[in-house]
């Protein structure tokens, strides 16, 4: 088999390294997920590792009793001299908790959040920055079985209202502020305003965080410090497919969707790829660099490593400020040794000498959510890694919980750019519209045949749009991931990106469609179509092309303004063009036209208004900023 083959010294100390692995897996396949699950420890065990009767629901571990909170926290609280967390802020304070004050301060917390109310099924939204708190709210509302929806930090007020607003949630907890390059943002504001119209909020939770001025309304907001009540609480024994969280992400719509994710199966997966993928032992500290308002934050910054008994670092800011290469100062600070990390950050500190840092506890190098290019994975096997540590390139999503395709690191000759291959125990192909698997090399959809534990249950109260997304195209077996790919003669995949109108921005997901929604509130704007472009850095920025009555640097402000607004500054765009007119055939905006004008410089011949797109041939594929032609 091609690639460059998984370096020695890491084979030999590597969790698996048998390649029967694959073949066993692939014929006993309940026996090869449930001797995951037995590692973990259950109040009951399952009767049925699968229904699928009610298929595109698919149930696992039906009849199991467990609860997250206990998996992660409680059966490694013996560890007294152990860290479970170590935590950096970004202007340089540090704490830690071992997994005995972990235990303690969930418990502490679960109390409280009991006190107010919370119970077995509450939905608890978290507006929370990468702060111990936010895990520790995590693990309690898993402790007590309530159900909690993270939403991102940076999201802007009305992002967090329409999350909060359709997971119809009770109980808000936040942060009064966090640092973000050197500035302090006021969250508290933000969680305020997302809360003004919604009345279903009973209490919020304040975290002194920043201890920066807030509003505070004493009879709906609470301190953090007087909730958390010393004292124990036995943790909820829950239903396997009891929902653990809700995470939202963006669909081909201009709304966002609400995942939800089961207890049993999840856990399960997380755990078992912690341990396959990320070759975690209970002696490692994992950096995954993902806000914890992301599933990556979920699934590898906290459920999956804390499963498996692992240490977890979490950085609050931004990882090139105030020092460009703050990434490698903060691993050598701490001696992490698996660095789970997004394309972006890597190009991001590209530029940094990785060999004036003592990197040399790195045993494992892990990217995620979006392609990376050759050069930058060799970066990071030869620069980083100095071809000592395998860097696995790990696809999944969202709604898949947990990874499906990657290498496994002791055993599968990496290429790079690729993703490796469908891990043990799960089943994907690459096929053409009409459902049959296209040749080596040539482009298709990526499609997963058979179910696997930590797929979500459904979309929070949307049952229509769970069916029309992911199981129409090609039935209700074969799972659409809206991802074209290509496969090797080998089995290796390379994702080339969306097939839909979704953009994976610094590995973040972003609907276009949501964008021009957005965009088309600023009154002054006629039309709009927002075009993803390649960018060296982000992989793709946002592209605008607009057509206004009043075309200006003024008009464009207020479409920055509104961007941010209405979903945040993640979603901001890295070109705004205004022109005449948009390219169309038969009245059809043509998307493709702009993209080749601007990228490829060239002239779509089908279209009504050919000459809309010769000035935009002129401009510079990597032109930013507002341009009116
Ligand atoms: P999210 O649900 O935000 O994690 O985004 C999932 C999407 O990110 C996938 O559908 C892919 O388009 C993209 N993605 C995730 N991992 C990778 C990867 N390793 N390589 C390329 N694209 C990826």
């Amino acid at each position: 088999m091609s690639g460059i083959y998984p370096p020695k010294e890491f084979v030999k100390q590597a969790n698996f390294r048998d390649p029967a692995i694959y073949s066993r897996a692939y014929e006993n396949w309940v026996e090869f997920w449930e001797n995951f699950a037995t590692e973990l420890e259950w109040y009951e065990p399952w009767e049925k590792f699968l229904d699928d009767s009610k298929a595109p629901y698919y149930r696992f571990f039906v009849g199991g009793k467990i609860n997250a909170c206990y998996n992660c926290v409680d059966r490694h609280s013996e560890m007294r001299n152990k860290s479970a967390l170590i935590w950096e802020g970004e202007n340089g304070e540090s704490k830690s908790l071992t997994y005995y004050q972990l235990y303690r301060e969930v418990n502490a917390l679960a109390r409280g959040l009991k006190e107010l109310g919370i119970e077995r099924g509450s939905r608890v939204a978290l507006y929370m920055p990468n702060i111990p708190e936010a895990v520790v709210a995590m693990l309690a509302c898993a402790r007590i079985g309530a159900i909690h929806v993270f939403i991102f930090e940076g999201f802007s007020a009305r992002s967090a209202e329409y999350r909060i607003r359709d997971s119809r949630a009770e109980y808000l907890i936040t942060a009064d502020g966090y640092y973000r390059r050197g500035k302090l943002i006021n969250l508290k504001e933000k969680a305020d305003k997302a809360i003004e119209s919604y009345k279903g909020i009973k209490k919020v939770v304040v975290v002194e965080r920043a201890g920066n001025e807030i509003e505070f309304d004493e009879k709906r907001d609470v301190l953090y410090s007087d909730v958390v009540e010393r004292g124990k609480v036995d943790p909820e024994i829950v239903d396997s497919n009891h929902p653990l969280f809700i995470m939202y992400t963006s669909g081909s719509t201009a709304e966002p969707k609400g995942m939800v994710h089961s207890t049993g199966g999840y856990l399960v997966h997380v755990y078992a790829t912690s341990k396959l993928v990320l070759d975690l032992k209970p002696d490692d500290i994992i950096w995954t660099t993902a806000s914890l308002g992301w599933i990556t934050g979920h699934s590898y910054g906290v459920y999956g490593p804390l499963s498996v008994g692992s240490t977890l670092l979490l950085y609050e800011g931004a990882p090139d400020y105030p020092e460009k290469c703050r990434t490698f100062e903060i691993i050598e600070k701490y001696g992490v040794t698996i660095f789970y990390t997004v394309p972006t950050l890597v190009r991001m500190i590209s530029g940094c000498d990785p060999s004036l840092y003592d990197l040399s506890s790195v045993r494992l190098i892990g990217t995620v959510g979006e392609p990376i290019e050759p050069e930058t994975w060799l970066w990071l096997y030869k620069d980083v890694g100095r071809e000592r540590v395998p860097v696995v390139n790990t696809w999944w999503q969202t709604e898949t919980g947990g990874h499906v395709i990657s290498q496994l690191p002791a055993l599968t000759p990496m290429k790079p750019a690729s993703v490796g291959k469908a891990l043990p125990g799960f089943e994907i192909a690459i096929i053409d519209d009409g459902g049959k698997p296209v040749k080596p090399f040539e482009i298709g959809h990526l499609v997963i045949k058979r179910p696997y534990p930590g797929m979500m249950l459904e979309i929070n109260g949307d049952p229509r749009s769970y069916i029309q997304f992911y199981w129409s195209k090609f039935g209700k077996r074969i799972y659409f991931t809206a991802d074209s790919a290509f496969m090797d003669e080998e089995g290796h995949v390379w994702v080339v990106g969306r097939s839909d109108d979704v953009l994976n921005i610094s590995g973040h997901r972003i609907s276009l469609i949501e964008i021009e929604h957005t965009v088309m509130g600023v009154k002054e704007v006629k039309e709009v179509s927002a075009v993803a472009l390649p960018d060296r850095v982000k992989g793709s920025v946002i592209g605008l092309f607009v057509v206004s009555e009043n075309p200006s640097e003024k008009t464009g402000m207020r479409i920055i303004e509104e961007i941010e607004q209405n979903i945040g500054k993640i979603a901001k765009p890295g070109l705004i063009v205004f022109l005449p007119e948009l390219p169309k055939s038969s009245g059809k905006v043509i998307k493709g036209a702009i993209y080749d004008a601007v990228v490829n410089k060239k002239k779509s011949e089908h279209l009504s208004n050919p000459e809309v797109v010769e000035s935009l041939t002129k401009l510079k594929a990597s032109e930013r900023g507002i341009v009116v032609l």
